[in-house]
């Protein structure tokens, strides 16, 4: 039987020393949902994990200079009740609210959903959306790194061994932007995201896209923006024939990156049926001219 052995740490400096202890291989640990679900699937490649899930600086959520610092270890039940994060950071508070059932919100965290790096990991496309970055620290100093550029590939990333990502650092949005997150599971309850996206939209006074974010994730290898959607999109007043438009070109995007395979047909009608969706929900009916 594999072993390894557990030690708790209780400040980010604490972990970052155990981290860089080159007596034993170590990995960080958090809620657990990955990490020691995989074991069961392959033997362990580290000695020791380092629990960071109770570092106290790693579990809040605040503003701070004007923007919103998320500690990496704080899950995802802390996230979907998060006040702050529902007026500023709505995506991602709804990505929260579709992961697992309330064992796993409980325990699962965001920093472990980043770092382990899915295609269909749920909080990514938010992160990016509302342009996070993590704050990535060791014993030799820290770095900040927006989440995009974080991930390497599917269940890779730039992180080093003995670096840990302590938090997220988000900018306040605009209070005029409306963000929404949209997932289309395998099931209907306690699934992964077959495909999954999170989308921010702005106008102004006269109906006009004045921002527009598409991040897609689980149908592409690492979750990305699709910026000729945005494109499309900005400076127009949204109608349905535009709606339509941009999920169509959307779906013919998501062709053009990945190529045929024996599922895209399949990917392109749930991508243009969640972009329609996502439009929908985001345009200010309120505003002139909006469909
Ligand atoms: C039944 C079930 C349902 C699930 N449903 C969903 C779902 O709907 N959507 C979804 O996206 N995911 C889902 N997951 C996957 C998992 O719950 C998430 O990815 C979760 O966010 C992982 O976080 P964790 O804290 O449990 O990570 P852990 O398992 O503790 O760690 C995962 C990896 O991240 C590393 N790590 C953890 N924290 C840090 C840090 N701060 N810095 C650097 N590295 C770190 C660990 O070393 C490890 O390699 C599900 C899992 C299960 C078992």
């Amino acid at each position: 039987m594999s072993q390894f052995t557990y030690a708790r740490a209780h400040s980010v400096d604490e972990a970052l020393a155990l981290l860089s202890d080159t007596r034993e291989k170590s990995t960080p640990l958090a809620g657990g949902t990955d990490l020691l679900v995989n074991l069961r699937k392959m033997p362990p490649s580290f000695t020791r994990v380092v629990d960071v899930r109770r570092v106290p600086e790693m579990r809040q959520i605040k503003l701070q200079d004007g923007h919103i610092v998320i500690g990496a270890a704080v899950s995802y039940t802390q996230v979907s009740e998060s006040a702050l994060l529902e007026q500023h950071a709505t995506c991602l508070a709804q990505a929260a609210r579709t992961v697992g059932g309330p064992a796993i919100a409980n325990m699962g965290t965001l920093g472990g959903n980043v770092a382990s790096a899915a295609s269909w990991a749920d909080a990514v496309p938010p992160l990016i959306c509302l342009d996070a970055q993590a704050y990535v620290c060791s014993t030799a100093g820290a770095r900040t790194v927006p989440v995009a550029h974080l991930i390497a590939a599917p269940h890779r990333t730039h992180l080093q061994p003995d670096e840990l990502i302590a938090h997220f650092v988000l900018p306040v949005p605009h209070p005029e932007t409306r963000t929404v997150f949209l997932k289309l599971g395998r099931r209907n309850a306690q699934t992964l995201s077959r495909v999954n996206l999170a989308a921010a939209l702005r106008q102004d006074e006269a109906g006009r896209i004045t921002f527009a974010r598409l991040v897609v994730g689980a149908v592409v290898p690492i979750a990305q923006r699709f910026e000729s959607v945005e494109a499309l999109l900005l400076n127009q007043v949204p109608s349905s024939e535009l709606m339509t438009t941009a999920a169509e070109h959307a779906a013919r995007e998501l062709m053009q990156r990945v190529g045929k395979h024996w599922a895209i047909e399949y990917d392109m009608r749930a991508l243009k049926a969640l972009v329609l969706r996502a439009l929908r929900a985001l345009v200010n009916t309120s505003v002139p001219n909006s469909a």
